[in-house]
């Protein structure tokens, strides 16, 4: 069976070492010595200030809307996984969907000043697949209107911006480290922001409101995370290069063999160093599509349609028309990728499409 994805598997010894340490110490999680080797370590690296290590990617966006106190309206994308709106909701904010610009598959920036009303107070755009939204004309409308921007950066992990880490950019910006991400912790996730006293508040948010032992700075949730999880971290973090370059050449692999006028790709934005975290494809129908898919399906290969559906048919919610983002998300196709995908599984899958889509 092939998979869309698989997650990272570093040495099984290079795991169980970091464990072996764990026993050793008897700590297990709050604020552990390996939660704040990897938090540091991720910090250098990205050449960000302020990182947040935390449980998962859906409790950091839920952080960021809480610690920036957003109520009303908020303009967010319907192209992105699921955790995107519903963490709006759950905040009790009210999610404003703006289309798509149909190239990049991100929000349309040149849409979004028409959809702020007296009640919007943030923007919450996803930089989809890895690759980063129209970021300074984003900023420039925020800043217009007095808006918030918090980035769902949940695909970018490595992925640059005008020569530094995406992870810059916005008021806040938040990452997944689930297992199915270009790096992970099993489970895991981050928020990143630029702003100290900002990042302070989220540290005492994320561990109870805690600011000393006996002692409460604001109200809080327990969304910290363990020793366990930080191994795991470390454990792959020794491999992020050859993961990120495994990506990069199995993507140019498709990019050059799966030539076809019924396939398009993503347009990465200018100004962005695309990480290679996804392969998406965008066929000419939802038919063709269909197609592909049956005829992957009967050699026991899985791709995904990530995302679909749009996220503006979510049952919860009102339906605001994104016909951009509807016709996308019929014909989007995400490809097998992943760090032991071998060349022989891309060319059967580059087979059955080209022969799919010939008719043959
Ligand atoms: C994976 C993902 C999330 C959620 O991250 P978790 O760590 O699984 O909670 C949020 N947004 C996007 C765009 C994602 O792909």
């Amino acid at each position: 069976m092939i998979p869309v994805t698989k997650p990272f598997l570093p040495p099984k010894e290079q795991y169980i070492k970091f464990v072996d340490d764990i026993f050793a110490r008897n700590w297990l999680t709050n604020n552990g010595p390996l939660v704040n080797k990897l938090e540091s370590e991720l910090r250098d690296y990205l050449q960000v200030n302020n990182l947040l290590y935390l449980t998962n990617g859906t409790v950091a966006i839920q952080l960021a809307i809480k610690v920036l106190d957003l109520q009303g309206e908020i303009i967010t994308t319907p192209f992105s996984y699921v955790a995107t709106t519903s963490s709006i909701a759950w905040e009790q904010c009210h999610p404003v969907f703006v289309d798509i610009d149909a190239a990049t598959c991100n929000i349309d920036a040149s849409r979004i000043e028409a959809a702020i009303t007296d009640k919007t107070t943030a923007i919450l755009a996803t930089h989809c697949f890895g690759n980063a939204c129209e970021i300074d004309q984003i900023q420039e409308v925020a800043d217009r209107h007095g808006l918030r921007v918090i980035y769902d950066a949940a695909h970018c992990f490595a992925t640059n911006y005008k020569g530094q880490s995406i992870f810059n950019y916005g008021d806040i910006s938040t990452t997944s480290f689930h297992a199915t991400k270009v790096f992970h912790t099993t489970e895991g996730g981050a928020v990143f922001c630029r702003d100290k006293a900002l990042a302070d508040r989220m540290g005492f948010m994320r561990n109870f409101g805690h600011d000393g032992p006996e002692r409460f700075a604001e109200v809080g949730i327990n969304a910290k995370n363990s020793e366990f999880h930080a191994a795991m971290g470390l454990a792959v973090f020794n491999h992020i290069e050859e993961i990120l370059a495994r990506r990069k050449s199995q993507s140019l692999y498709y990019l050059d063999k799966l030539k076809s006028p019924d396939i398009r790709f993503i347009e990465i934005t200018e100004g962005c160093t695309f990480n290679y975290a996804y392969f998406p494809v965008i066929f000419s129908s939802e038919g063709k599509l269909l197609q592909c898919i049956e005829q992957l399906n009967r050699r026991r290969i899985f791709p995904r349609r990530y995302f679909y559906p749009s996220l503006s048919d979510l049952p919860y919610l009102e339906k605001q028309p994104t016909p951009i983002c509807d016709d996308i998300s019929s014909r989007v196709l995400c490809l097998p990728l992943y760090h032991t995908l071998a060349r022989e599984v891309q060319d059967l899958v580059i087979e059955i499409i080209r022969e799919t889509l010939s008719g043959e």
